[in-house]
């Protein structure tokens, strides 16, 4: 919907003039798909309304935050409760603690919790603590995985496993990616060698143990198992960045998963954002005990933030966690994706569309392909062109998918039966132009 008639174009025009691209993160943009932003006024349920007053069934819940839909109302009541009390003190609240106590109950592995602000500086400390932690500096990321915006991470790989990255970004200067290898996401042989290679330097390896900043890729079971061990055996740090997956796909996040086919998994740090905020920016860091007293002010590691552990924000972070601990609640969310994916597949393959999608939890993906990539140069032989044609005829009918074939995408225990029956109408239409 671009015509003349258009309220999403008037507030884009005025954004462009005073936002750089009229968007305060650049995927919001539509560069990607191309044609207007949705402006959002409001958001319900499993619904958001744009400037048009069109209604979308919204498959981004806010890149993941949304578990349980927008204005759920226990949410909803401790915020309001909250900001009553007091938006922001700069002090400790017993609210932290009931927070850092429902996330460590979740999430054993984390002995030890520091709440922050947003999944970048999450991810940023915790490379730091890794770094502190070893004494050494290398950090070994994958290609396609995303860990927010630090510089260190803003990386893509080298020529071979001797050379370290290029930064991807301007103004990240090489000295400061130097310590950054990227390797090929589930290669096993590559990460061995570059262990061989690097073993004694390298402070950490992070990943994202299922990628959804490829859309959607899982760590195979050998990769994690591999990857933990090469951890141990040389003294690194293995960090897993659980920002999307963290309460997303499971209660216990994806480590739980690990932990179910390989017997004692667990990360030395764990990296959490999105869902345990609730929509509020909060996102935290933990690990073992050990490890997280190395931060200040008991160790050498230094970490901080004003608005860190903000009451308002672990309100709303505390009550997400509590309904969603709530029994069968993950059956079903884990049920209503999954028809999702499966009434998309059907969908396409009435239309003979190359077509495979997998989830987990809430959280899904899909690609326009016969089968699942493994790594980021597979995800990039999807076919661009359709999707964009596909993501403009859901939007067009009311179904709001993230505006990028690299984005995974979200179900909130919202969503009924008859949500997922609506979308799988408008995607049997579309595919049928593609
Ligand atoms: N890590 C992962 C896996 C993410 O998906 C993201 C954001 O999408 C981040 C880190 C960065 O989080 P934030 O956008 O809150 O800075």
């Amino acid at each position: 919907m671009t015509h003349s008639t258009d309220l999403n174009l008037p507030l884009f025009e005025r954004a462009k003039a005073l936002i750089p691209g009229g968007v305060n993160s650049p995927v919001r943009a539509f560069r990607a798909v191309g044609g207007t932003p949705r402006f959002i006024t409001r958001a319900q349920g499993a619904y958001m309304w744009d400037a048009n007053g069109q209604r979308f069934i919204d498959y981004i819940g806010s890149w993941g935050p949304m578990i349980l839909g927008h204005g759920h109302p226990a949410v909803l009541e401790a915020v309001q409760k909250a900001a009553l009390e007091g938006f922001s003190f700069g002090a400790p609240t017993e609210r932290e603690v009931e927070l850092a106590e429902e996330i460590i109950r979740h999430v054993p592995s984390m002995e030890m919790v520091r709440l922050v602000s947003s999944g970048t500086e999450a991810g940023m400390s915790a490379i730091r603590l890794a770094r502190g932690a070893t004494r050494r500096n290398k950090i070994i990321k994958f290609n396609g995985c995303y860990h927010g915006h630090a510089d260190s991470l803003l990386v893509k790989a080298g020529s071979g496993l001797a050379t370290f990255g290029h930064a991807t970004s301007a103004g990240v200067p090489q000295e400061v990616v130097q310590h950054t290898l990227v390797l090929e996401y589930n290669d096993v042989a590559q990460l061995e060698e570059a262990f061989t290679l690097h073993g004694p330097d390298v402070a950490c390896v992070i990943m994202e143990p299922i990628a959804g900043n490829m859309n959607f890729v899982r760590a195979s079971v050998p990769f994690m198992r591999r990857a933990r061990e090469l951890c141990t055996q040389h003294g690194a740090l293995l960090v897993i960045d659980e920002v999307m997956t963290g309460f997303r796909v499971a209660l216990g996040g994806a480590q739980s998963l690990y932990a179910q086919a390989i017997p004692g998994f667990k990360p030395d740090i764990t990296v959490l954002g999105k869902v345990i905020g609730g929509g509020m920016p909060l996102a935290a860091f933990g690990g073992s005990r050990a490890v997280m007293e190395q931060l200040a002010p008991l160790g050498p590691v230094y970490q901080a933030g004003t608005l860190s552990g903000n009451p308002v924000a672990t309100a709303c972070g505390l009550a997400t966690l509590r309904e969603i601990a709530k029994p069968g609640f993950y059956d079903a969310l884990g049920a209503r994706t999954r028809a999702l994916i499966d009434g998309l597949a059907g969908a396409a393959s009435a239309a003979g569309v190359p077509f495979c999608g997998d989830t987990q939890g809430g959280m899904f993906g899909f690609f326009l392909l016969p089968q699942l990539p493994q790594n980021y140069p597979e995800v990039l032989n999807t076919d661009g062109m359709r999707f964009n044609t596909l993501f403009h005829g859901l939007l067009d009918g009311g179904v709001y998918i993230a505006p990028a074939l690299y984005e995974a995408g979200f179900v909130s225990a919202a969503h009924t039966e008859q949500d997922i029956a609506d979308t799988v109408a408008v995607a049997r239409d579309v595919f049928q132009k593609l």
